[in-house]
């Protein structure tokens, strides 16, 4: 069975069927090649307000299934993500600019996410409450509804399956809207891949477009839960007009995330760490290490490693050239990461390495000699940009790490004692100790606080159920309760 390459999807939307959407069709772009892949349909607000009226009706259905089938079509849909992981990870490789093997954790991933989601149907899904009243009384956890997924473009596949396929799993009905940029890995690969392992027509739609068709889902009546991924500003609007309606919304947001290198560090390991934790994908993770802070007896030195490695790492087109480095999504992100590293040095920052950029292609970079107001410091880049200081310490590593609004991944390493000392001080949706800032697995909790989210929103049974059904107060009694009236 082919996947994708048969076009039927092409220019189109998904409703349950492949069909023609009122907001016309875009051209996909390879940002490595320029190249068009693929001409996608765009959905506008009509669609969105029909899919989740359809959704709705499609849900009822699909809850009421038995537990055993909506397994069953989550275990098929992992098989099939396996199957199909050579033709999932091109299209990474070419629509996202990924080196094959971020492609690969994508394709790797997304069969992980529906294995894990095929365990929730079965899962328990409730408590009996002891009462001191004559009835039996029950906590459990029904289907939420209609869900409305929102992604962004850096980890296509995996930021929207992670929330698609809990959703599903637990009776939901989903409206996915991937970025523009990356519809194919962010949603037709989905929907594909979920009409061949015989999920229920309308249960999951595929609505491509930009900002308004995101909007019109969280304006949608049907919609109660958004499960938004993206940028800060983008998260802080879905969230008000999610509060205007009552909706709920788990937003996964940026982050500005922290290495802490400790004295006595190896540092050739650690100098390593920094550079995946900055560089992979170009830097345009969430969990991206952002501020490198490292012990004044060993920062000149990792910053001259650091340096070396950018001197040397290839940057190119992933698909047809072996790099470790891709492209920049697109020309206006090339152009705010250019415009921070530039405003930095202007502002009398040091450029170690880096700083240039053919086209798309951004050399890795790195800046130190830096105060911690400067802009490359304090904001979030989403570029390969690694930006290094120099603490003498742990309180003011400490201090300097909780000064950002963000709160999403934090690393520390080195002696393990003193990182854990120092772990119990930091607030962070994670810690990963001797590990660089980068990194999610399907059955850990995931999740940021502060400017980076609402919190722990993905990841285990217990952190997908509580953000993908409701809670409903059940009592029973033999017959009908005595009344004073
Ligand atoms: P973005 O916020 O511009 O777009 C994300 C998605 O939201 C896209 O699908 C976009 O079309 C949609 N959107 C934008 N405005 C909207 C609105 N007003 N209403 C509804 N939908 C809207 O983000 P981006 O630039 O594509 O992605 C980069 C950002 O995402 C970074 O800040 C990054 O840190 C963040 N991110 C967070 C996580 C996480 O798990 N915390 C993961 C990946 C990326």
């Amino acid at each position: 069975m082919s996947l994708l390459t048969d076009n039927t999807w092409a220019g189109t939307i998904f409703t349950g069927e492949w069909r023609e959407g009122r907001g016309g069709t875009r051209s996909v772009l390879s940002p490595g090649s320029g190249d068009t892949l693929a001409e996608i349909g765009f959905a506008d607000p009509q669609d969105v307000a029909e899919a989740a009226a359809g959704a709705s009706r499609a849900q009822k259905e699909w809850a009421a299934a038995l537990p055993s089938e909506r397994a069953a079509v989550l275990r098929r849909a992992g098989i099939l993500f396996q199957q199909h992981a050579e033709e999932i990870i091109d299209w990474v490789i070419r629509e996202a600019g990924s080196i094959p093997a971020k492609a690969g954790i994508e394709a790797a991933t997304a069969a992980d996410e529906c294995f894990e989601a095929a365990a929730l149907p079965t899962h328990p899904h409730g408590q009996v409450l002891p009462s001191n009243v004559d009835h039996w009384s029950f906590s459990r956890r029904r289907p939420a509804g209609v869900v409305a997924v929102i992604s962004p473009f850096n980890f296509p596949l995996v930021l929207s399956i992670r929330s698609v396929a809990p959703a599903l799993a637990l009776g939901n009905a989903v409206l996915l809207k991937p970025d523009p940029r990356t519809t194919v890995s962010g949603g037709v690969i989905i929907a594909r891949i979920f009409e061949e392992a015989g999920l229920p027509a309308g249960v999951l739609q595929l609505l491509p477009g930009g900002a308004d068709v995101g909007a019109a889902l969280v304006e949608a009546p049907a919609v109660r839960i958004v499960s938004f991924t993206g940028s800060t500003p983008a998260g802080r609007k879905v969230g008000e007009a999610a509060a205007r309606h009552l909706k709920r919304a788990h937003l996964e947001l940026g982050g500005n995330n922290a290495l802490i290198v400790l004295p006595g560090a190896d540092l050739a390991k650690a100098a390593s760490a920094g550079a995946f934790g900055s560089w992979l994908h170009q830097g345009q993770i969430c969990m991206t290490t952002g501020r490198h802070l490292v012990h004044e007896s060993l920062h000149d030195e990792y910053v001259a490693l650091l340096a070396e490695k950018a001197a040397h790492l290839p940057v190119g087109d992933p698909a047809t050239e072996q790099v470790a480095l891709g492209p920049i999504i697109d020309s206006g992100q090339v152009e705010r990461i250019d415009g921070i590293v530039q405003r930095t040095v202007a502002q009398g920052g040091t450029l170690s390495a880096g700083g240039t950029h053919e086209g798309l292609f951004y050399r890795p970079t790195v800046l130190s000699g830096l105060t911690t107001e400067m802009e490359a410091w304090s904001e979030e880049i989403f570029g390969p940009v690694a930006p290094v200081i120099p603490f003498s310490t742990v309180d003011e590593a400490v201090e300097i790490v909780g000064r950002s609004p963000y709160g999403l991944s934090v690393s520390i390493l080195g002696d393990v004692g003193m990182a854990m000392t120092l772990a119990d001080r930091i607030d962070s949706g994670k810690v990963h100790i001797n590990e660089q800032t980068v990194a999610d697995e399907a059955n850990a909790p995931f999740g940021g606080f502060g400017d980076s989210g609402t919190g722990s929103r993905f990841g285990g049974a217990e952190a997908n159920i509580e953000a993908f059904t409701e809670t409903q107060w059940l009592t029973v009694r033999s017959e009908i309760a005595d009344y004073p009236f």
